[in-house]
C-alpha cells in the first residue's frame, strides 16, 4: 500500500504522501490479483501480508475488499496467517475493533521508539503516548501482535536503549523486530547529516544495542529466529519465513516484488503509471531469471541470517560440488575466528558473528562462476 501520512526521514521506500489516489489503488490492486491469479496454477496460498508503504491507511472495508479478491481469485489455506502493517496513529479504538472483525490475524506495529525525541528526529508521525494507546487497546483484541523497534538512534544512549527494550517487553507482546537506523542515499537524514544537523549513527553504538537488545530479548525467551526478528514458540513469521526458506510469492501494487522460485519480478515503483498500466490490463512487471549462481548468493544471504542456517547438503545436491567446496572454502576461515560454526549439515553465525552476518555472507558469495 504504496501511501504514507508523512515521510519518515531515514525512509527509502516507495510511498507516497498524496493518498488522493487511495481508492483507485485499492481497485488497481484487485484488477492486479485478477490479472495473475493463473500464476499460481493451483498452489495454495498460505499467509497474506498487507505491506507498504502505510496499509493502516486504508479504510477496513478497504482492506476487505482486498481479502475478498484474494479469496477469489486464489486457493487459500483454511486459516492462512493475515497480517498488516499499522503505525499507531492510524490504530483507533475504532480501527482496532474494526480490524479485530476483519480476517486480518496479526498485526505488526510501527512502534520504533518509546521516546519522543528518537521519534521526532526519525519524523515518525505518531508520538510516544499514541504508542502506547494503541498497543494497549490493540493487546484487547489481539493476541498475535509484533512491533518493530529501531536502534543506533544517534544520542540514543544504552541506558535510554535498554528502558526501551523493557518497555516494550511490559506489554507481553509474543514478537519484537528490530532494525539499525540505516542512513540512505537520498533520504532526508543523508542530507542532515551531511550538513552536520544531525550527528552520524555509530556502527560501534548500534553493535552494542544488538547485544543488549539479543541479551535481554532471549532473557524473556524469545528465540532470535532472523538476524533482525525474535518471535516467542509459535509466533515467529510464517510470511518471512517463507521469504527466508526461499519459498514463492506474490507481489501486489507498485514496486513489490515477485519470486515463482526461478524467476525474481518486480512492479514499477511508480503510483501514476502502475495505475494506468493496469487499467490497460498490462502488468507493470519486469522479471529476471536468476542464475545458478544468484540462487546460490541468495540463499547464503538469507539462509545464514536465521537459526536454521545453510544446509551443507541442500548445497551440494542443488548446486553442485563446485560450490560446496567454494563455500567449505570460503567459510573456513570464520570458522576458525568462531564467527561461523558448522553443526551437523548447518553452517550458523555464531553469536559473535550475528552482528557481522551480512559482511560474512557477502564473502561468502560465488562471484566468478556463471
Ligand atoms: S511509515 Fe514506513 S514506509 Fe512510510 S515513510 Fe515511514 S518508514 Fe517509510
Amino acid at each position: 500500500m504504496p501511501f504514507c501520512k508523512q515521510a519518515c526521514h531515514y525512509c527509502d521506500f516507495h510511498f507516497s504522501t498524496n493518498l488522493r489516489k487511495k481508492q483507485d489503488m485499492v481497485s488497481a490492486l484487485q484488477k492486479e490479483l485478477l490479472l495473475r491469479k493463473d500464476e499460481l496454477k493451483n498452489e495454495e496460498v498460505q499467509t497474506i501480508y498487507f505491506g507498504g508503504g502505510t496499509p493502516s491507511v486504508l479504510e477496513i472495508g478497504e482492506i476487505n475488499e482486498i481479502i475478498k479478491s484474494v479469496d477469489e481469485n486464489y486457493r487459500v489455506i483454511e486459516h492462512p496467517e493475515i497480517t498488516m502493517e499499522a503505525n499507531p496513529d492510524d490504530l483507533s479504538i475504532k480501527k482496532i475493533k474494526e480490524l479485530s472483525d476483519s480476517p486480518i490475524n496479526r498485526l505488526s506495529i510501527g512502534i520504533q521508539s518509546f521516546f519522543d525525541q528518537d521519534l521526532k528526529l526519525m519524523n515518525r508521525a505518531h508520538d510516544a503516548k499514541e504508542a502506547d494507546l494503541c498497543l494497549n487497546e490493540a493487546k484487547k483484541y489481539f493476541d498475535n501482535i509484533s512491533i518493530d523497534l529501531i536502534y543506533g538512534i544517534p544520542g540514543m544512549t544504552n541506558a535510554r536503549w535498554e528502558e526501551n527494550i523493557n518497555k516494550a517487553l511490559s506489554y507481553e507482546l509474543p514478537h519484537i523486530s528490530s532494525y539499525a537506523l540505516t542512513v540512505e542515499p537520498k533520504t532526508a537524514l543523508k542530507v542532515f547529516i551531511d550538513k552536520g544537523i544531525i550527528p552520524n549513527v555509530d556502527d560501534e553504538v548500534a553493535e552494542e544495542h544488538f547485544n543488549i537488545l539479543c541479551t535481554l530479548l532471549e532473557k524473556e525467551g524469545f528465540i532470535n529466529y532472523e538476524i533482525s526478528n525474535f518471535g516467542k514458540e509459535g509466533y515467529f513469521s510464517k510470511n518471512n519465513t517463507a521469504y527466508w526458506k526461499g519459498k514463492k510469492y506474490i507481489g501486489i501494487g507498485p514496486s513489490a516484488h515477485s519470486y515463482d522460485g526461478t524467476k525474481r519480478g518486480w512492479n514499477i515503483n511508480n503510483n501514476s503509471k502502475y495505475l494506468r498500466s493496469i487499467k490497460e490490463n498490462i502488468l507493470p512487471l519486469e522479471e529476471e531469471v536468476l542464475s545458478k549462481t544468484d540462487r546460490y548468493n541468495e540463499y547464503v544471504m538469507t539462509a545464514l541470517r536465521t537459526i536454521w542456517g545453510v544446509s551443507w547438503d541442500k548445497i551440494r545436491n542443488e548446486f553442485g560440488t563446485n560450490y560446496y567446496e567454494y563455500l567449505l572454502d570460503q567459510s573456513d576461515r570464520y570458522i576458525k575466528e568462531k564467527l561461523l560454526v558448522t553443526e551437523g549439515d548447518k553452517l550458523s553465525v555464531t553469536k559473535k558473528g550475528k552482528f557481522l552476518c551480512d559482511g560474512i555472507a557477502s564473502d561468502l558469495f560465488m562471484i566468478k562462476l556463471k
